[in-house]
């Protein structure tokens, strides 16, 4: 393989020659630096009309999102979806929460009732970690506020059967709800209680406040917030007949966008899918896929899609290449179908394979508009799952979403129907180690991209995007060596950066 001097465009690196190429088999040569990496911009556009400030989405997949990750990913300017290996209801449920979630306000405060006893709030303690309990007349959220119980109000009470009603603080501090943070804050500062419930004008409960967390609330100015101003949220549907019941719970429910999950989207029922949400439910927006072909492309956006999920097997749990001789290599994948769904202005999500900030530059340099990732964020603390130790490494479990393990938990949907009685595998489970919180680690991935960026020459994904179809952006095939060289080497031993610790 011979080089070129200043490297070669992508349309000679991507359309000469055979075989498939993955990320790993090129690099992009630098560009011309004249701004600072405070000017990038990494904004994009999810679907043709939802616009997010950072390229990144969670994949829908049981042990990646749920509804803590879709606010983390929200809050921090990706956006998360919710997976649907769960019954209607539980997806609506994580929906729901994601939707309602307000900075720095407890919108699922937990409550207790009148008639519980001081023995509920010991439980919920040790538990939860706190004993600050709002009580309701029936014990629920959305009832009528009538206490408030804080450890001082128990806590050399002998007797823990005593009722709560005769223990609770009556004369309580609220505010109303539609208060701003910065208000309630004032308030709480000024009443110099602990906790602040938020009421309607019924005097119903709708969320709390508790000062222990004035200091700690963030600003984030970057999240993905629809009209409402209510966060972002995506979650996947099957295309069969059923999930049109789903769906519609799921708009019902405030969803932004649906992820049509198949692992190959070019079929009618696909179509049908699609062409169904747009006409039921016009204000949702659809990603179809998964495709990584041009042809597949065509069909899929002729029926009306907002967006596009790339990729058929680079998935890091993913053995579909292997068992179905059906896929394509991820870089090759992105770069035809981003190439083809540009003419229509269709958004191209590069889905799977990514493990590093690298991966997420070429992935954005070949035409995708977002990265879809799940290895890469299921050890965070956002993710499902409990941590546990394997081998003395803390880790948390990770599992496609067609192994059998998954499948029989539920997730035989995307890749066959429920009642295939013999399940072929497309994934396996395994184990990814501890990532700490998406709320560091995010923001480091994303400080990454912006350094890469900068190296490119580019202060944002226009101008990437146009300097890759004018061939101004340079590629170069890496040797077998080339990758070695670029790796870490020659070390006894070393520690890994935050991104790459498998
Ligand atoms: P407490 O006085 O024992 O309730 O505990 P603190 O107020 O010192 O801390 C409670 C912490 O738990 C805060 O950071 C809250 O944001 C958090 N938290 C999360 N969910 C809830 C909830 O349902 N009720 C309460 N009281 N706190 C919660
Ligand atoms: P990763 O980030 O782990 O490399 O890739 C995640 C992607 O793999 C998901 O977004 C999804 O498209 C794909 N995926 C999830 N579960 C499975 C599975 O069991 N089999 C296959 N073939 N792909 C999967």
């Amino acid at each position: 393989m011979r080089s070129r001097g200043d490297g070669i465009a992508a349309k000679d690196f991507f359309e000469s020659g055979e075989g498939g190429i993955t990320y790993d088999d090129f690099i992009l040569l630098p560009g011309h630096i004249d701004f600072d990496v405070q000017d990038v911009s990494l904004e994009t556009h999810l679907t043709r009309s939802i616009r997010i400030k950072s390229p990144v989405v969670s994949s829908p997949m049981d042990t990646v999102t749920e509804s803590d990750m879709a606010i983390a990913m929200a809050l921090l300017g990706g956006i998360g979806i919710i997976h649907y290996n769960n019954t209607v209801e539980e997806q609506v449920r994580q929906v729901r929460r994601t939707k309602r979630f307000e900075n720095g306000f407890i919108t699922d405060p937990l409550c207790l009732g009148p008639d519980n006893a001081i023995a509920d709030i010991d439980r919920i303690k040790e538990e939860h970690g706190f004993s600050g309990i709002p009580i309701t007349e029936d014990g629920e959220l959305g009832s009528k506020l009538v206490g408030l119980v804080t450890a001082r109000d128990i806590d050399f009470e002998p007797n823990r059967k005593k009722k709560l009603r005769d223990v609770m603080t009556t004369d309580v501090v609220t505010a109303p709800d539609g208060v701003t943070l910065e208000k309630a804050n004032e308030i709480l500062r000024k009443s110099k209680k602990g906790k602040l419930p938020i009421v309607d004008k019924q005097g119903r409960l709708v969320s709390l406040i508790c000062r222990t967390d004035l200091l700690t609330n963030k600003d984030y100015p970057e999240a993905s917030k629809s009209k409402d101003k209510q966060l972002l949220v995506g979650a996947a549907i099957s295309t069969r007949e059923d999930a049109k019941e789903r769906l519609a719970a799921l708009a019902e429910a405030g969803v932004d966008v649906v992820v049509i999950d198949s692992s190959q989207g070019d079929s009618v029922y696909q179509v049908n899918m699609i062409k169904h949400v747009k006409k039921a439910h016009p204000e949702v927006e659809v990603i179809a896929g998964n495709v990584v072909t041009p042809r597949q492309c065509e069909q899929l956006i002729k029926a009306g899609c907002d967006a596009l999920r790339v990729g058929m097997g680079p998935g890091s749990i993913c053995i579909t290449q292997e068992t179905m001789a059906v896929g394509r290599a991820q870089a090759t994948a992105v770069y035809y179908c981003a190439k083809y769904a540009r003419r229509n202005k269709v958004p191209i999500v590069a889905d799977g394979g990514v493990r590093s900030i690298g991966h997420i530059t070429k992935a954005l340099a070949i035409g995708a508009s977002t990265v879809m990732m799940g290895n890469m964020l299921a050890g965070t603390s956002e993710a499902p799952g409990d941590y546990f130790y394997e081998n003395g490494v803390r880790v948390k479990k990770y599992r496609g979403m067609a192994s059998i393990e998954a499948m029989d938990a539920g997730g035989a949907k995307r890749y066959f129907s429920e009642d295939d009685r013999i399940k072929v595998a497309q994934g396996v489970a395994g184990t990814v180690v501890d990532k700490g919180s998406l709320q560091n680690y995010l923001p480091y991935l994303m400080m990454g991209l912006k350094h890469a960026f900068q190296d490119l020459g580019c202060r944002d994904l226009k101008t990437l995007h146009r300097v890759l179809y004018s061939g101004r952006l340079r590629f170069e095939a890496r040797t077998q060596s080339a990758q070695a060289e670029g790796g870490v080497r020659s070390l006894v031993s070393y520690t890994p950066p935050p991104e790459g610790r498998k």
